[in-house]
């Protein structure tokens, strides 16, 4: 496990939907040790809150795809009235995302909200945001703090401290907007602890990757608070996700970072989906379901990999709960180490495919054969481990390569006889089969 940069830790939910802890290694207010919680993943709703039964329906199926937190805009006073009435129905803390309007805050808070994410810069009177605050404080509910790029840019007042900033940051890539952001903050947190108030994220969102490391990086230097990281408007999924990718995983490798958000201009559900999926490759989550391996194929390809990846993908997303390590691997080449390596695994030879559990083979079966085997097997598995008759990541014999041509159907010497028909991989279609 990745160590964590201690921070202060804050506490979102209620006894219905469950407590969120953020952050945490550093005592708490009262003295008693915390301990840092698991990187949690947060995703905001893409329709209108105030369509309550569409609003409800979506929280739902992002709380079912994982997510710890999800986040509601309220723009206007229906979305606020509508918080009443979704709130009660869900099973995951909600947060109430403000802008310009300090009253949606107070509102949101009223309809019995979980936390709220401010931009103090867009509000632009001090004893609003004040107001704000004591309303949270009178709830315990934490805020998130943010200084975000598109919401302080306009804002490059002359102050002093910019300056002095400016002149720390003047070597850095990013100086200028640096200096921006920990003066903002600076300024911001000044009106939060003024009132006595800690139950504060930060989070310095922008969709420059490289701006998103050095503002995280140097505020995790210089405040103790939980970090909510992001890059925000990263784009279409396709892109967005390695714009994202690139910063928040150079962030958690190095401890920064407590709760995390990837924003897609896509269905939510990805950006669930993609962050859970970073903190199981990064080892900071514990993970539910497949952990599921495949290889790239190659020239050497004999069966319809990627469609076969694709329904082992789609149907034991839907069927496994338990994080079994699964290969599906086109050849001989890599199988067999594959999958002593997995708990189920099928690797293929000429149309046919030979599945092995924990190492022991149990079927070789031809290529239509394989979806339904391999999922029996999954399914299977995962019973024996449920009931407790069976270990994850146990092997229990080392896997001796079959006879190539004599059990898989293929093998160098008949490839090299051409006695093997090539599958057509057509890149178009993605399909294989005889031509
Ligand atoms: S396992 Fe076989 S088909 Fe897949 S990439 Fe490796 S050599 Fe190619």
């Amino acid at each position: 496990m990745l160590s964590r940069r201690p921070t202060r830790q804050v506490t979102l939910g209620d006894a219905r939907v469950g407590f969120v802890k953020i952050g945490g290694g550093k005592p708490a207010r009262d003295g008693s040790p915390t301990t840092p919680a698991p990187v949690s993943v947060q995703t905001m709703t893409a329709g209108y809150t105030y369509d309550i039964d569409a609003c409800v329906r979506e929280i739902h199926k992002l709380a079912a795809a994982g997510a710890h937190v999800v986040r509601v805009a309220v723009p206007e006073k229906k979305d606020t009235e509508a918080l009443k009435h979704i709130i009660p129905q869900v099973q995951v803390p909600i947060v109430a995302d403000v802008h310009f309007h300090f009253q949606r805050a107070l509102e949101a808070v009223e309809a019995g909200v979980h936390k709220i994410r401010l931009n103090p810069g867009n509000i632009n009177d001090r004893e609003q945001v004040i107001e704000v605050i004591k309303a949270c404080k009178a709830r315990n509910l934490p805020i998130r703090v943010g200084v975000n790029e598109g919401s302080i840019i306009e804002r490059k007042d002359k102050q002093k401290r910019m300056k002095e900033l400016g002149a720390v940051f003047s070597g850095q890539k990013h100086g200028y907007m640096l200096a921006i952001m920990i003066a903002k903050l600076e300024e911001y947190l000044d009106i939060f602890y003024e009132q006595d108030f800690y139950d504060i994220v930060i989070s310095a969102k922008s969709m420059d990757a490289s701006l998103v490391v050095d503002a995280y990086t140097e505020i995790s230097n210089r405040f103790d608070h939980p970090l909510h990281l992001g890059v925000t408007h990263a784009g279409p999924k396709e892109t967005g996700c390695i714009r994202s990718i690139a910063a928040l995983s150079g962030l958690l490798v190095n401890g920064i970072g407590d709760t995390i958000r990837i924003s897609y201009a896509n269905d939510p559900i990805y950006e669930v989906e993609d962050g859970l999926e970073l903190l199981y490759a990064l080892g900071l989550r514990e993970r539910k379901g497949v952990d599921l391996i495949a290889c790239p194929t190659c020239g050497r390809i004999q069966v319809d990999l990627f469609t076969l990846v694709q329904d082992v993908r789609k149907q034991l997303a839907e069927k496994v709960t338990v994080p079994m390590k699964v290969a599906v691997m086109g050849c001989i080449v890599n199988g067999p180490g594959e999958a002593e390596g997995a708990d189920v695994a099928v690797f293929a030879g000429d149309r046919r495919g030979i599945i092995y559990v924990q190492g022991e083979r149990v079927a070789n079966v031809p290529e239509p054969e394989i979806l339904d085997r391999l999922l029996k097997e999954c399914l299977d598995f995962q019973g024996r481990v449920m009931r407790g008759e069976a270990k994850l990541g146990e092997k229990k014999v080392d896997i001796i390569p079959p006879d190539p041509i004599g059990e898989l159907g293929s093998g160098w010497e008949k490839i090299a006889g051409g006695l093997v028909e090539k599958a057509a991989v057509k890149p178009a279609q993605l399909t294989v089969g005889k031509t």
